[in-house]
């Protein structure tokens, strides 16, 4: 029997659908290259705010529409957010499969391969429940798991790949459904981490890109007594993890995604000056600088304690790369609340932000809060952010021109040409700007996938132009 995964979602989500593709092959599933080839269709849906899972929704109606014969699985956050609604809502899916417990994957996809679709066309949905009162009942799945078979094949881009070190939160901010996903924190045990990164040296990855909900929280349910004891390391922390990754040997990069600001764990920035595989990126949702939005969200911090935060990890490491996001349009932001936003925005000078607007989402604390702010305003004030932040994101990228630095080569725009795209430590992938490398004639192709040496000698936009420096890997 042959898959097809539609992956939809946040990295973590991927690194889901790389398991599922792991338990799915052990189980005999062979994957398709498209739908076409495939039996069943599993959507790997989001389910995090109103449009991402609208967009999830929307494929498994588009997939029924155009594939009526085939298996659809509905998975991800969205199936086990509202799996009982789901279940009754949409007929178009054949399974329902909860990402709780990924080993169950195989056996959800035989029980939605083996189901019967109705004879008549199903109705079309339009988001009520029991829309499709009548239909087969969705099959939720869940199984007992057996041991983690690893991640095969990796979705990302090459020599790139994500660890994710926790799931779930224990943060609760108030605008989140991601506790109500998720659960709480459940963070992996150092050697099991330690054991897949190993795994993926040994296949080539130079980059391990480590996630979580927040990696600042990594261990915090070890409750303390947590011990490495393989590797000797106390479990205190994403630290602790850290010490154990600079065991490991041979070149790489480890970046770190997702740091929640009010508990940064200082420590990590000595390790992070003692060993330069730790890239000086950093990932801080900020998400706003008004004390009082702050507060309402959930979160400690202030724009003070923000900015000091930023000016300490840039007194420690001056080639920090710092990125945020902001949310805009939170119940009860006011012109005053933005201003004092735009303010920190100009003092921060972050180097990469992604601005988003509140979305009101069921069960969690924000959805009945009072003061909501109109959608248009909301998106005015994130229209201004995202203007303001172009000009400052440019000017931090120019301060790399000149400099020699190692680049990762990611895919060949133009062989003939000599062009190649690629990433430098200050771009993550997918998120931030591209390393556009030039190559001379005659040169040897770089290999996607592996490290070159490169002089930044421009910049495009976002993205900065960057000359192979010949015989350098
Ligand atoms: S830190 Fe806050 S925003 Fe991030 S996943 Fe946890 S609750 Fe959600």
């Amino acid at each position: 029997m042959r898959y097809f995964i539609d992956p939809f979602g946040c990295v973590k989500n991927q690194v889901d659908a790389e398991t599922m593709m792991a338990f799915l092959g052990r189980a005999g599933w062979v994957s398709a290259p498209d739908a076409d080839s495939a039996d069943i269709i599993i959507v790997n849906s989001c389910g995090f705010i109103e449009s991402a899972k609208r967009e999830s929704i929307g494929a498994v109606l588009a997939w029924r529409k155009n594939y009526p014969e085939k298996k659809i699985l509905l998975a991800g956050c969205l199936a086990r957010r509202y799996a009982k609604e789901l279940a009754r809502s949409l007929p178009e899916a054949d399974g329902l499969f909860d990402n709780a417990d990924l080993a169950g994957i195989a056996g959800a996809a035989e029980k939605a391969a083996g189901k019967t679709r109705p004879a008549k066309p199903v109705s079309r949905r339009n988001g009520g429940a029991g829309a499709g009162a009548g239909s087969p009942e969705a099959a939720a799945v869940s199984a007992a798991a057996p041991p983690d078979p690893g991640r095969r094949p990796l979705l990302s881009l090459p020599g790139s790949a994500y660890v994710k070190i926790s799931e779930g939160c224990n943060n609760r901010c108030s605008f989140c459904a991601i506790p109500l996903i998720r659960g709480g924190l459940k963070s992996r045990a150092i050697p099991d981490v330690l054991e897949e990164c190993r795994e993926l040296l040994a296949r080539g990855i130079g980059e391990l890109c480590v996630i979580g909900q927040d990696i600042g929280s990594y261990g915090r349910d070890f409750g303390g007594a947590g011990r490495d004891s393989a590797a000797g390391i106390a479990a205190a922390g994403l630290p602790g993890l850290l010490e154990a990754l600079s065991t490991l040997e041979g070149d790489f990069w480890v970046r770190l995604l997702y740091i929640h600001p009010d508990h940064f764990p200082l420590p990590i920035l000595d390790i992070m000056e003692r060993d330069k595989r730790f890239l000086p990126y950093f990932d801080l949702p900020f998400q706003h600088a008004s004390a009082k939005i702050l507060a309402a969200m959930n979160r400690r911090g202030t724009a003070e304690s923000y900015l000091g935060l930023v000016e300490t990890i840039r007194g420690r490491l001056p080639a920090a790369v710092i990125r945020s996001t902001f949310l805009l349009g939170f119940p009860g932001e006011t012109n005053g609340d933005f201003d004092e936003l735009l303010d920190f925005q100009e003092k921060a000078r972050l180097d990469w932000l992604g601005c988003f607007t509140w979305s009101r989402e069921e069960d969690t604390p924000a959805y009945s809060m009072k003061g909501r702010v109109a959608k248009k305003i909301a998106a005015e004030r994130k229209r201004i952010a995202v203007e303001r932040q172009i000009p400052v994101t440019e000017k931090q990228m120019e301060r790399f021109i000149g400099r020699t630095l190692d680049v990762l080569v990611e895919e060949a725009v133009d062989a003939e040409e000599g062009l190649y795209l690629g990433r430098l430590y200050c771009q993550a992938p997918e998120v931030d700007g591209a390393a556009v490398i030039v190559c001379k004639e005659g040169e040897d192709p770089p290999e996607p996938g592996t490290f070159v040496k490169g002089k930044i000698f421009g910049r495009t936009g976002f993205d900065l132009q960057v000359s192979r420096i010949a015989g350098q890997g």
